[in-house]
């Protein structure tokens, strides 16, 4: 057994059960911020073995989800133009917009979108389209952030007059702070992502034990990383000590990634910004900075953000905050499944509602 395996022994996760079994004796509801932890809890079947005063809450962790409508309506307009290039991560592409339309409904009506793997493959695409500009659409968290940022500095490189980024990105700790200042939330605990970690690191948590009393664990994405997490929090509120805890730290270190963090101040600043179901929160995007100004599509003449209605009847914005379970949205596997998605959070496969679909036996 490799490393790696060993983090899903089954002898040690039954271990670790029955620990969680006897130790939880008093109900608390944990919610994962990340949707790979959404993912993994669904995949490895803990959340039907987990004890009955665990409750298991999904959160706002999945970057095309949170995605606000607006920017969605933005970047589908910006596939009318025939100016344009769009390049994407394939997770964009089927995410709804207003009537229904999305970059795939875009492309076969003629819209330019090319799919690419990393941000660097957009340079690419922008030196074979010369007569045009190459946008390519910034949609993630601080994971994605830094290797976006490093891809407009190699582009200034390039000199590359083409290309630019949508910067839609959202941090993570500002749509924490405001999480547990709503006062209808009612989470005792949070798992903490591990790859938004491995750049921040731990430390910008803080606020949620010392000012608000929770503890929090940062943890990897195995079946014994998240029974250890939940063992953590277990024992700090039998303690009642809550502390921010990095129990990841075979990838993340007390401080982050210090070369992706300062590539990330280098190029990007952080302003407001819109999250679908959130609204606006304080400093919780990445805006371009200035002296990159040549490389922001939102600088672009005709480009902004239209006010675009909520999805109707779609739930997103509740599922999102934890307010409501995907399967108490009225459209759930009615109107809503992964072959005719009415909100984005069926659609990403890092989405709340896309998991409860494909785990359903599970509920
Ligand atoms: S089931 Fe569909 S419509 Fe309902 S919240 Fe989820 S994505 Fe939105």
């Amino acid at each position: 057994m490799n490393s790696f395996e060993a983090f899903k022994d089954p002898a040690l996760c039954r271990a670790l059960l029955e620990r969680l079994q006897k130790e939880a004796d008093t109900p608390y509801r944990f919610m994962e911020v990340c949707g790979t932890h959404t993912v993994s809890i669904f995949q490895s079947g803990l959340r039907s073995l987990l004890p009955q005063t665990i409750t298991h809450v999904t959160g706002p962790g999945c970057p095309v989800c949170v995605t606000h409508e607006s920017e969605v309506a933005c970047f589908l307009d910006l596939a009318t133009r025939d100016d344009i290039v769009l390049a994407t991560f394939g997770d964009l592409m089927r995410v709804p917009g207003p009537k229904g339309k999305n970059l795939k409904t875009a492309q076969a009506d003629g819209a330019r979108v090319e799919v690419v793997y990393s941000p660097v493959d957009a340079l690419a695409v922008a030196a074979a389209n010369p007569g045009r500009t190459t946008i390519f659409l910034g949609v993630g968290f601080e994971t994605t952030a830094p290797a976006v940022a490093a891809t407009i500095r190699l582009a200034r490189e390039q000199n590359l007059k083409n290309f630019r980024v949508l910067s839609f990105h959202k941090l993570v700790p500002p749509a924490l702070a405001a999480l547990v200042a709503d006062p209808d939330i009612n989470i005792d605990a949070f798992i903490l992502p591990g790859h938004v970690s491995a750049i921040i690191g731990a430390a910008p948590y803080g606020f949620l034990a010392e000012k608000h009393g929770l503890p929090a664990v940062v943890t990897g994405f195995e079946p014994l990383d998240i029974l250890s997490a939940l063992l953590e929090i277990t024992a700090m509120r039998a303690s009642g000590r809550p502390a921010v805890v990095n129990a990841y730290t075979r990838v993340v270190a007390h401080d982050g990634n210090p070369v992706a963090r300062a590539v990330m101040d280098e190029v990007f600043i952080p302003v407001d910004a819109l999250w679908r179901g959130l609204g606006v929160l304080p400093g919780s995007g990445l805006d371009i900075r200035e002296e990159f100004a040549d490389f922001d599509a939102l600088r672009l003449p005709g480009v902004s953000l239209p006010d675009v209605p909520p999805l109707a009847g779609c739930r997103c914005g509740e599922v999102l905050k934890g307010k409501r379970a995907p399967n108490e949205c009225p459209l759930f596997d009615k109107a809503c499944t992964p072959a005719t998605p009415v909100g984005p959070c069926m659609v990403s496969t890092e989405g709340g509602c896309a998991a409860y679909h494909k785990y359903r036996l599970e509920l």
